[in-house]
């Protein structure tokens, strides 16, 4: 017993004096925390380098962009081939994969060795061989007469310029083939390829092995954004924003940047980590200078540092009592595999006693004991290393998705973090050390490398077969400069109908006479009362107008809500409620007593009989009461006035929110002859000959016409531009049929085609996972003002997808591309046709006035014009090129519907008074 212990109690001290020894010897090889978050620093660095356009050039770690922008979502299908070089032997294979909802997919492969002649030989052997090696495999799978789609994995540096093009840059790893550095791999293969006549592939992508196995375990773990090799070589991609990568147009979405680390350090960067043993290594490889991270992790180097290490620790006599053998002379004599053999603890020592054996060297205890320390130290600092730079592409998701934790998944292949005993488990406890706020899962994956060619060509097959779906949906909102011209002229047929005597009363484009002969012309004065109803909000208002020199309209006014059952209840409700409106307000500004004239402005068609008179024709937008369709409305109001009995007003005239836009603009700018609203409907009016207007006496002069252009199409004139989107918006409409024009064009319904669209887009399973949820289904969740935020240049897909996320929608990335590329096409469309509508105005005033040339001012108003990114720009360019004989000022209007009706009452009035005199 007593000797046992003494034994063991020896064994004990006989290894902590071998292992101390090591650890003196390799001191500069164990690395501490603190180096290791010095190293993620610099190669945070690194990478930013390499992503800058101006940097680049310069760049050790070359960042290259992969053309790969989009994940698996599981609804790849379809039967896909693959070819992978780079690793150490060459693989042909045949994937299947299945859209079954259980992410399953069949492989069968087949591996052909990499003969040395054959990797350091000749370009054009090199591509005949694997083009000999595919047709074998189809062969022996009976494949060689279906035409197959093919991905392929060739794990180098390539400059990529498209998901199927891509140079090589430098051959790394034991490859150095002649003639094909610079040149287009994708196109050697394809012409190996073609040589053989009775074989019929189409090569569709090429990726990196990092690359492949991000995207395999991306099929399994929907997490998964990075790719980590750990084998021949070592290198890392992730999916970066493309924002940051200067060298692609767009800044859409993401792309997977495969980074190619192995180069870090190459410009001197770990000058102070690398050893002497690194340095010697270095000197002997294929590529003296190059790849120096990579030559301090990848399995291809790990077994010649161990040899290089024990050489002259044996030379120190440290080991082998200073006898070398020539098997420890001679250069990768020691391979990875000893190195994970004798890294078997469980095992004790006798792998590494037989190992060390078989190099000749007799070992003794001691000695199995200090090279087993040895080889430990030089595969830990490997995952130390590799954990530092995994840790910086993790810290950039983390900041790039600005959260505080990331919850990510990391793919990855490689003999070495596969074979190794202790690799996975170091690496994932550094790498959890070193960045502690990053829940990070690490996902083995199963032949992902060359697998992974397979999953991004399909990948690559279910987003053009989506495309192209897309495409389809968006094709009718797709007008062209011909369909708007025709729109242009349709409508100019439609105003004409609507001044026609004989025309007028069937026209949909009703071109109503306001009444509105003057313009201000700067005399008025006093103060004046005003409403406005008709769009989102009701409001009261006080004006004081001053003239002369001091000219100034002042407003004070007040919001109040129209609550929904009053909108849809009975007129007398709605217009008690009004005036109970108006109580609230004189109460409050302290102005009950005095009988102020008062305008009304009431953004509903009107038939006028004199500017104090008008005769609803029909309630749009959101209002439908009861009993006021053919009924006056100043009348209903004054009515109401009556039925409270409190105070008096002197309702002098009725206007459209049209016309106090063009009102409200023309008292700053007298050219100012057209006025036109984009807000929650859509309307124009402008002045008119009075010889033009059959239905109204007299022919001198102008007059304002309301043309209540939203009407246009409701007698199918515009049918064929119609979507069915605009079909099932117009019937969920509490007016279906009417204002068809209106409905394609202004705020209350944009936001209701899209999510028609997106409705559909999710039933063909292209959005949402297929997956309609109970938001999606509700009628007027998706807001016009959500376009304006949606499609604004400076928002980045993240709060594009946060906003869709407040809605309900649980959006991806891909998704919100798509979100956003619909939201654009239906505003684009609504701001062309306003564009056409408009230039057949502009064009009728041109002709009136008989000019070659028109000079011409627009006075806008409505939160769709003046909100949204984009709706103003396109809505101007149209008419410019429609018109291109008019020269059209747009001049936004400031809260015209407010100010207009006080000055055309305050104009009205002033005539008035001149008729009385
Ligand atoms: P109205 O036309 O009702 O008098 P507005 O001109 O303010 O009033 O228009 C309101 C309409 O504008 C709303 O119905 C909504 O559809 C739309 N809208 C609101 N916010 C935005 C926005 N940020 N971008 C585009 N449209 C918006
Ligand atoms: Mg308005």
């Amino acid at each position: 017993m007593f000797a046992v212990h003494l034994l063991a109690f020896h064994f004990t001290k006989l290894k902590e004096d071998q292992i101390k020894k090591v650890d003196r010897y390799l001191y500069h090889m164990r690395l501490s925390d603190d180096v290791l978050l010095d190293v993620m620093e610099r190669f945070q660095a690194e990478m930013v380098k390499g992503l800058g356009r101006d940097t680049n050039s310069t760049a050790t770690v070359k960042m290259l962009p992969s053309f790969v922008r989009s994940l698996p979502d599981g609804s790849e299908k379809g039967d896909f081939l693959a070819v992978d070089l780079g690793g150490s032997q060459f693989r042909a294979l045949e994937v299947k994969v299945f859209n079954d909802g259980k992410q399953s997919s069949q492989l069968e492969s087949k591996f052909y060795p990499t003969p040395k002649e054959v990797i350091q030989g000749s370009g054009t052997e090199l591509f005949n061989y694997v083009a000999d090696c595919l047709l074998d495999f189809m062969e022996s799978k009976n494949l060689q007469h279906k035409k197959l789609p093919l991905g392929f994995t060739f794990s180098f540096p390539c400059k990529q310029t498209k998901l199927e093009e891509g140079a090589l840059l430098a051959w790394t790893k034991h490859f150095k083939v002649r003639g094909v550095q610079g040149t287009d791999v994708v196109s050697s293969l394809r012409k190996a390829l073609q040589k053989h006549k009775d074989i019929d592939v189409d090569v569709l992508a090429m990726v990196n092995d990092t690359v492949g196995t991000m995207m395999t375990c991306g099929y399994d773990d929907p997490h998964c954004e990075v790719g980590l090799i750990i084998g021949t070589g070592t290198n890392a991609c992730y999916m970066e924003e493309m924002r940051h990568i200067d060298l692609v147009e767009g800044d859409e979405g993401r792309m997977c940047i495969n980074t190619e680390w192995g180069a870090f350090g190459d410009d001197g960067a770990l000058d102070d980590l690398r050893t002497e043993f690194d340095r010697e290594l270095d000197l002997g490889s294929l590529n003296p200078g190059k790849q120096l991270f990579e030559k301090m992790i990848s399995s291809l180097y790990l077994g010649e540092l161990v040899r290089l290490i024990l050489l002259k620790m044996t030379k120190e006599g440290l080991l082998f009592n200073g006898k070398v053998s020539t098997a420890l002379l001679t250069k990768d004599k020691i391979e990875m595999k000893h190195v994970c053999a004798m890294e078997k603890y469980k095992e004790g020592l006798s792998n590494t006693k037989e190992i060390l054996t078989e190099l000749n060297l007799f070992p003794s205890e001691e000695d199995c004991i200090a090279v087993q320390h040895v080889c430990t130290i030089v595969s830990f600092r490997s995952a130390n290393l590799c954990a530092a730079a995994l840790a910086a592409i993790l810290t950039r998701l983390r900041e790039n998705k600005k959260v505080l934790r990331l919850r990510t998944t990391v793919g990855i292949d490689g003999g070495l973090y596969k074979t190794h005993p202790q690799y996975p488990k170091r690496l994932h406890k550094v790498v959890r050390r070193l960045v502690p706020n990053c829940d990070v899962r690490f996902l083995l994956s199963q032949s992902g490398s060359a697998k992974g060619a397979a999953m991004v060509t399909a990948v690559a097959y279910r987003l053009a077969a989506q495309r192209k779906q897309i495409d389809a949906v968006l094709a009718p909102f797709l007008l062209s400069l011909d369909t708007l011209r025709e729109v242009k002229d349709k409508m100019r047929a439609e105003l004409e109908y609507g001044l026609k005597r004989e025309t007028q009363a069937s026209a949909t484009v009703k071109m109503l006479p306001t009444y509105v002969c003057g313009t201000p012309d700067g005399t008025e004065s006093g103060k004046f009362l005003a409403l406005d109803l008709g769009g989102t909000n009701f409001r009261v208002l006080l004006v004081k107008i001053r003239s002369g020199r001091r000219r100034s309209v002042q407003m004070y006014n007040k919001i109040f809500a129209i609550p929904l059952e009053i909108m849809q209840g009975t007129g007398e409700e709605l217009f008690d409620h009004i005036v109970q409106c108006i109580a609230d307000f004189l109460e409050y500004m302290g102005i009950k007593g005095a009988r102020l004239p008062l305008g009304f402005t009431f953004s509903f068609p009107c038939r006028q009989a004199s500017i104090d008179k008008g005769t609803l024709v029909g309630w749009t937008k959101g209002f439908k009461a009861t009993d006021c369709e053919g009924e006056d409305v100043v009348d209903m109001l004054r009515e109401a006035i009556r039925r409270r009995n409190e105070f008096d007003l002197d309702i002098v005239a009725v206007v459209n929110d049209t016309v106090g836009t063009m009102m409200t603009c023309g008292y700053e700018d007298p050219n100012c002859e057209i006025g036109l609203i984009a807000g929650t409907g859509s309307n124009v009016c402008y002045m008119e000959d009075m010889k033009n207007i059959e239905i109204v006496e007299g022919n001198e002069g102008k007059m304002c016409i309301n043309t209540e252009w939203g009407g246009f199409g409701d007698n199918g004139c515009i049918d064929n531009i119609r979507t069915k989107y605009d079909k099932q918006v117009d019937e969920g409409s509490l007016n279906a049929g009417k204002q068809r024009y209106e409905k394609m064009t202004s705020g209350m319904y944009l936001g209701e085609i899209v999510r028609q669209i997106l409705i559909d887009l999710t039933k063909q399973g292209l959005l949402f996972r297929g997956q309609i949820s109970e938001s999606l289904r509700k009628r007027g969740i998706f807001e016009t003002k959500f376009l304006s935020q949606i499609e604004s240049d400076r928002l980045a897909l993240l709060q594009v997808r946060r906003i869709l996320q407040q809605l309900g929608l649980d959006s991806t990335c891909e998704d919100s591309i798509i979100v956003k590329e619909v939201c654009g096409a239906v505003s684009r469309r609504a701001a062309q046709l306003c564009g056409a509508g408009l230039a057949a105005i502009v064009e009728k005033k041109r002709e009136n006035r008989g000019v070659e040339h028109l000079q011409i001012t627009v006075g806008v108003d409505g939160t769709l014009y003046k909100l949204h990114p984009h709706f103003s720009r396109v809505l101007q360019e149209t008419v410019r090129e429609l018109a291109p004989q008019c020269d059209v000022t747009f001049m936004l209007s400031e809260d015209g519907s407010g100010k207009g009706a006080a000055l055309i009452t305050a104009v009205a009035k002033r005539l008035h008074n001149i008729g009385r005199k």
